[in-house]
């Protein structure tokens, strides 16, 4: 599914030395390379703060962490995600409000969101599932006339520009009130271990998610909020240092796999090709096509027979997880995740996809039919 390796190959050298550098000045918690990283990362998405933290999951929990909720509280998040961004909100004692997504972009539209507040609602964290954005005009203006907070999972989504009607263009994760990424190995911009980051532009809203990052710790052993241990390590920051400036070489990478599979899949009438939008570029984070009366695991065995691996995301929407159904959720609530759970697969998406992978992969898969 991704190819780790190769995309190591082309910038050893420099990783190698970055990582070396660490190991020399032994600052291996804060150092220089984490100040760095998180520097040339603002610079990049233009945003005001960029705060580095362990893991993505964290990074969601910590932004709810600093809303200071109460339990209780309702926060909406779409069924057709990965699990952590419901999980986060069940963890905190808040109750997951969750929705449907659209059929062509995964995406939780506006309309399930509007139709979900109630005068509980705290927070939303629209998930920009794999790697294009939810559609956040909307979901923005109805946050706004709600006094609602937006968290944006972009987790999936680092690098994926968004374009407002007035034509202004901003980063993913950079939108909402706080935004939340991971640099997991196989994300878009991945580390060689964990890793995370929350973006904001709002100072006071930096200030208490760095805090609670640390142990709610506003001045050394003074703890003002229960927080967490939370960060990112310098192995890592320098790691992520040298592959930021190769994220967009590794987008166009990425969308240059994805218009081949679009081309050879476009016009079959057992595939459906991963809707792109006007508003939101598409990072690829996963091609993921739905498959139309034919058996989806006939296939994948079918493509793993020819040595092509393929994966399932999301098999099971959040509502029918055993940790997470409930009374408020019957089978058939959310008929468009339920749908996409059945009928979704993802091919390999990464960075090293040759021509030559790219025909045998499209071939190979049409000649299931
Ligand atoms: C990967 C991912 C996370 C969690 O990130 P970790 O770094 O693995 O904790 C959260 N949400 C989404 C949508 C993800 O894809």
């Amino acid at each position: 599914m991704v190819d780790l390796k190769g995309q190591y190959a082309k910038i050893k050298e420099e990783v190698d030395a970055g990582i070396q550098q660490v190991i020399d000045s032994t600052t291996f918690i804060k150092g220089g390379k984490v100040s760095d990283f998180q520097e040339h990362l603002e610079k990049y998405l233009n945003v005001k703060h960029v705060i580095p933290v362990g893991n993505g999951t964290d990074a969601l929990q910590i932004a709810l962490m600093a809303l200071d909720l109460k339990p209780g509280d309702e926060v909406i998040a779409p069924t057709f995600t990965f699990i952590a961004t419901a999980e986060v909100i069940a963890l905190l004692q808040l109750t997951p409000v969750l929705v449907d997504v659209d059929s062509a972009t995964f995406n939780m539209t506006a309309k399930a969101f509007q139709n979900a507040i109630t005068p509980r609602t705290k927070a939303v964290i629209p998930v920009h599932l794999f790697g294009q954005n939810a559609p956040m005009e909307e979901i923005l203006q109805i946050a706004a006339e709600n006094n609602i907070v937006v968290i944006e999972d972009a987790c999936q989504s680092i690098g994926a520009h968004y374009t407002f009607s007035d034509n202004r263009r901003v980063q993913s994760g950079c939108m909402g009130q706080v935004g939340c990424t991971s640099f997991f190995p196989s994300k878009n911009l991945g580390c060689f271990g964990d890793g995370g980051a929350l973006f904001t532009n709002d100072d006071v809203l930096a200030g208490r998610i760095r805090s609670i990052a640390n142990h709610g710790m506003e001045t050394r052993y003074y703890h003002d909020h229960v927080g967490v241990n939370s960060r990112l390590d310098s192995i890592q920051a320098a790691i992520l240092d040298i592959k930021l400036k190769h994220l967009d070489e590794y987008a166009a990478s990425r969308r240059y796999a994805a218009d081949y599979y679009d081309k050879a899949f476009a016009n079959h009438p057992s595939l459906i090709v991963p809707a792109r939008t006007d508003y939101s570029e598409h990072v690829f984070h996963q091609y993921t096509l739905q498959l139309v009366n034919a058996d989806r695991q006939a296939l994948i065995n079918y493509l793993a027979e020819k040595g092509i691996p393929a994966m399932i995301y999301y098999p099971v929407p959040v509502h029918r997880q055993k940790a997470y159904k409930s009374e408020k959720y019957m089978q058939g609530d959310f008929p468009v995740a339920e749908k996409l759970s059945s009928t979704v697969f993802s091919l390999p998406m990464h960075t090293e996809l040759s021509e030559e992978q790219l025909n045998y992969i499209t071939t190979t898969l049409l000649s299931f039919f």
